[in-house]
């Protein structure tokens, strides 16, 4: 039986939900119970299911993004070989959420799919609670698509997510949590990644 944490973590654009739903696709095809999991925040595309930037798309369990929330499905989970959860940097920074799912990946296979870093290049505390307990690591990046003044892409690496209002860097004080797409956030590296703070 497969069992074991695996994380998956980049900015955004950086393949984490398409990369998350290839390997669920595998245990299903090899005869496993699948289940993916997302929080009930993330409403960009749909309620009931998870959409990748490139169009992949799986049914997905919405739960509200607490211990709670993921404690009322818990015999469902269990009902479940592998358990992908999307979008898990919006889950509620809890020990006993990290708790519950390091126990169910001693019996199942966990796979969690998540920004490591917010807009202004800061961890998300749920996410530096659960990576140093997985087995397995994947850090994508996308590709930076800052373009200077005379047209030049930049087309390095890009390790961050570079929030846009109105086309411009978001500061460093707007909520941190701001759902969008590609309106809003562009895949920068780190040269190009632009956090404006206020005056004081
Ligand atoms: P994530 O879940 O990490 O946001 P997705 O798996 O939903 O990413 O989408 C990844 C896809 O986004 C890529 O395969 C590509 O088609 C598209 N994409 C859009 N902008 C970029 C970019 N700047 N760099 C790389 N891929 C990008
Ligand atoms: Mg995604």
């Amino acid at each position: 039986m497969p069992e074991g944490l695996r994380a998956i973590v980049g900015p955004m654009f950086s393949g984490k939900t398409t990369e998350l739903l290839r390997v669920l696709r595998k245990y299903a095809i090899a005869g496993y119970r699948v289940i993916l999991v997302k929080p009930s925040t993330d409403t960009r595309y749909s309620v009931q299911k998870v959409v990748s930037h490139d169009g992949l798309e799986m049914e997905a369990l919405v739960v509200e993004p607490s211990y709670a929330g993921i404690s009322r499905v818990a015999d469902l989970l269990l009902e479940h070989d592998v358990i992908g959860i999307d979008e898990f940097q919006f889950f509620e920074h809890s020990r006993e959420l990290s708790r519950f799912l390091l126990e169910l990946s001693e019996r199942r296979l966990v796979i969690v799919a998540a920004l490591n870093l917010d807009f202004r290049g800061e961890p998300w505390e749920i996410v530096k609670e659960i990576l140093p307990y997985a087995d397995d690591i994947r850090v994508l990046r996308a590709v930076c698509t800052y373009t200077d003044e005379r047209g030049r892409k930049c087309g390095r690496p890009a390790t961050r997510t570079q929030r846009l209002l109105d086309g411009r860097p978001a500061p460093y004080e707007s909520p941190r949590v701001m759902v969008g797409g590609r309106e809003s956030y562009e895949a920068r590296c780190k040269r190009h990644h632009v956090v404006p703070k206020a005056p004081r």
